[in-house]
């Protein structure tokens, strides 16, 4: 017997025979890549494990840790940046199974629930309690919600609810040794020391693996209203997205701008009637949720029109069904229909102060355009948190690399984010240090060493 399956049979002696796989025993093609990086060919899993409970979780790691083996946990895989994909000798940890959604407290409007609950699942749980976990994107319907925490997901809400930071009170998370840290609290105010819980927000699985949240509720929505406003170029986007603040206070909860190309690959590039004729500068996607649904549309109506009368706007609809929001909507999702219409294409998840997008915007054109002629760029974003995103599809001759030390170049002069949303993981490893000192990363590494000292824990990711 080779030494992983002596390794594999032993793990599987400590903590059930029915939790561990080895790679001969199915079909593990999903753990082996997420939504952008695929696991270098025949890369070695000793082995899946698929724990229920926390308990078992804990004896997963403490054997790996004895046995100096690498662990690296995952959600549902929608990640787009390497986090959870193995790229050397490891067990692969999936939090699959733990899919138990345990309580939802109306009273303190928290949810307590395993880490494996899918994002839509935890939706649906609020909704059919009156409440309203707020949390979305794209991939809701497979990434779970512990990946949500780990990445510290953010989506299309942050401006009114926060990143995914923001939405959880408690945490329950397994250290590499495998003691377990019970932080499940479910009240908001906590000054007792250090905040634990955002040491396993947002680091990417290599400081614990979180087992268990305690989730943040919301009143529940009674209006939804949803326009799409039309301008002449990014300083109108700036007005008007203060005129939005002001005009809708916290009921605003979405202010997504997208540049030309990116609204013709909604509308004509997918063979839709574009709502407003694509001659524009630049286009807002606007929704707000509210309380009163007439006093909220009349409102949000009369906003829009103010705007409109002003010249601010060249022009707007205002949907009046679910089904027009729903149409107008289907115009920002388009990056999921990439593959048919925009393909193969470079992503990029960049941040920069609010005022900077326009001048970001037109600085990346000049000098992407300046060395490449033909490369494609399509831009997009959730402006008012200071995230663009830039989908470009590159000439032969352009290497991804290139492109992105030309971007990541510009991004650190303006002292960016190379990550708004989606992490480090793999895919921005080698671009950390624009967004980090080297005393930050020092200090994250510090923090890495405390906790995992053996460096079982996703490694490889980050730094
Ligand atoms: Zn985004």
């Amino acid at each position: 017997m080779s030494s992983d399956a002596n390794l594999r049979t032993r793990l599987a002696v400590a903590v059930g025979e029915d939790i561990v796989r080895g790679p001969g025993d199915g079909e593990f093609g999903r753990h082996l890549r997420d939504f952008v990086v695929q696991a270098p060919a025949g890369v070695n899993i000793v082995a899946f494990a698929y724990p229920r409970s926390t308990e078992q979780v804990s004896r997963i790691l403490r054997f790996c840790h004895e046995n100096d083996l690498p662990v690296v946990p995952q959600g549902g895989m929608t990640g787009l940046v390497g986090g959870g994909v193995p790229v050397t000798r490891c067990v692969v940890l999936s939090l699959e199974r733990m899919r138990a959604i345990e309580e939802v407290d109306t009273a303190a409007s928290t949810m307590t629930v395993q880490a494996g609950v899918v994002l839509e699942a935890v939706q649906k749980a609020a909704d059919a309690a009156n409440l309203f976990f707020p949390l979305d994107l794209g991939g809701r319907g497979s990434c779970q919600v512990g990946g949500n925490a780990s990445t510290n997901a953010g989506g299309n809400r942050v401006l009114r609810y926060g990143m995914m930071r923001d939405l959880i009170l408690g945490v329950e998370a397994v250290l590499a040794d495998g003691t377990v840290i019970n932080a499940l609290h479910k009240y908001i105010k906590n000054n007792t020391g250090y905040d634990l819980r955002q040491l396993f927000i947002g680091s990417e699985g290599t400081l614990g693996v979180i087992t268990r949240l305690v989730l943040r509720l919301y009143p529940k929505p009674r209006s939804v209203c949803t326009g799409l406003c039309a301008l002449r170029g990014y300083a109108a986007v700036v007005e008007f997205l203060g005129r939005a603040k002001a005009g809708f206070g916290s009921t605003l909860t979405a202010f997504e701008v997208m540049w030309p190309e990116f609204y013709r690959l909604g509308t004509v590039a997918l063979s839709r009637q574009p709502p407003i004729e694509p001659k524009h500068g630049v286009y807002v996607l606007i929704e707000t949720m509210g309380t009163d649904p007439d006093a909220d549309q009349s409102r949000f109506e009369k906003v829009i029109e103010e705007a409109l009368g002003s010249g601010l706007l060249e022009d707007a609809v205002i949907a009046q069904s679910v089904a027009q929001a729903q149409q107008l909507w289907a115009i920002r999702d388009c990056p999921g229909e990439f593959p048919r219409i925009h393909w193969p294409q470079l992503g990029f998840d960049v941040s920069v102060p609010t005022g900077e997008i326009g001048d970001l915007v037109e600085e990346l054109r000049k000098v992407l355009l300046a060395r490449w002629p033909d490369i494609v760029l399509v831009f997009f974003g959730h402006v008012a948190d200071g995230n663009l995103h830039l989908s470009a599809r590159l000439p032969a001759a352009a290497s991804e690399h290139d492109v992105e030390e030309l971007v990541y170049g510009v991004i650190a002069r303006r002292r960016g984010s190379v990550s708004a949303e989606h992490g480090i993981g793999l895919h921005k490893k080698p671009f950390l240090q624009c967004s980090r000192s080297p005393e930050e990363i020092e200090m994250m590494r510090a923090i890495k060493r405390a906790l995992d000292p053996k460096g079982i824990l996703n490694p490889g990711k980050v730094f």
